[in-house]
């Protein structure tokens, strides 16, 4: 393997498979010297800061075609191709009208011309991307090739191993499906993402926020999703908090009870700039005071 004044390891090959089939192939024969990359930006700032080697061998997926789409199925899911840039999400003119917070969720990373280069198959592979409460509270879920065949992996079960076990870095993810939303009759949906970081925008998250749900005719709250991550949390859905709500009186109580169950079940990780219990007041908070503005906005509308 070549390396660099410093014995670090450098890059000695750049492939260009045409196809998921050929650069599975290509990570096959060199193993953890070999690693896939999209659009870059997560790896370049990982080698840069040392937080990662550079690998004797990267697999360029640009020129696989496939993991480039972005259709609606005949069921009326999305399948947006693992390679499609974050600028390309925000923009998608149906996209933002079924599932508006993909496309909010975009544009709160990074700036523009990052956002032309970068993935959103790379932002799910970090594992840690603000693009995830968005994908969970949409109940997405991942297209794994292993070389021979496809596997569909809810990305809520993904999540749940992949900063544990590494052995998924060897599959290829093709691509996302966001399957078709519905909403329970007589009901008035509303969502919401929020990305909370240390400044107004180009920062890393603090807590970010996915929130959908419904409010019905007798105010109550119907298919209640709240997703939260941000910083290095690993993004869940908090299915506790949910609970709280669902089929609940829009009112002080229920607002209550969310609030105290966010406390209790969001884990995060903190750090040196937010303590985790500050990014768990910080979930709660804007829970709450979405809701709040949601069902104030839809009994208005009645
Ligand atoms: C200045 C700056 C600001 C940033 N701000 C944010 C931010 O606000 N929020 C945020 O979430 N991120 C941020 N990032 C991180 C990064 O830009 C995003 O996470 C981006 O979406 C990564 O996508 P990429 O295509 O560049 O991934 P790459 O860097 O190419 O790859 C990232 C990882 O994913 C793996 N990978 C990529 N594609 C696949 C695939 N199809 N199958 C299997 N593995 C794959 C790679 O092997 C690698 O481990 C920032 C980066 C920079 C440089």
């Amino acid at each position: 393997m070549a390396a660099n004044l410093q014995g670090n390891p450098i890059i000695s090959s750049v492939w260009h498979p045409k196809d998921a089939e050929e650069a599975r192939r290509i990570k096959l024969q060199w193993g953890e010297q070999a690693v896939f990359t999209a659009g870059g930006t997560l790896l370049r700032t990982q080698w840069e800061s040392g937080i990662a080697d550079a690998p004797a061998h990267l697999i360029d997926l640009n020129s696989v075609d496939e993991m480039h789409e972005l259709t609606e199925g005949q069921s009326g899911e999305w399948l947006i191709g693992a390679m499609t840039t974050l600028s390309k999400c925000r923009r998608h003119v149906m996209l933002q009208s079924k599932l508006p917070l993909i496309a909010e969720a975009m544009r709160s990373i990074a700036a523009p011309s990052i956002r032309n280069l970068a993935t959103i198959g790379g932002n799910i592979a970090s594992v840690v991307g603000d693009s995830l409460p968005a994908l969970l509270v949409y109940d997405a879920i991942l297209h794994w090739y292993d070389g021979q065949t496809t596997a569909r992996q809810p990305l809520y079960e993904w999540l749940e191993t992949a900063a544990l076990h590494s052995g998924w870095k060897d599959r290829l993810l093709l691509r996302v499906e966001l399957p078709k939303m519905s909403v329970a009759p007589e009901s008035k949906p509303f969502a919401v993402y929020q990305k909370i970081g240390r400044r107004e925008a180009f920062t890393p998250s603090v807590v970010t926020i996915a929130l959908t749900g419904s409010l019905n005719a007798d105010g109550r709250w119907k298919d209640i999703r709240i997703a939260a991550g941000g910083g290095q949390t690993v993004p869940r859905r908090l299915e506790a908090a949910e609970a709280e709500l669902n089929d609940k009186a829009a009112d002080a109580h229920s607002l209550s009870a969310v609030y105290n169950g966010i406390l209790a079940a969001f884990e995060p990780k903190g750090d040196a700039f937010a303590s985790a219990d500050y990014r768990r007041k910080t979930a709660a908070n804007i829970v709450v005071s979405e809701l709040w503005s949601a069902a104030k906005r839809l009994a208005d509308e009645r």
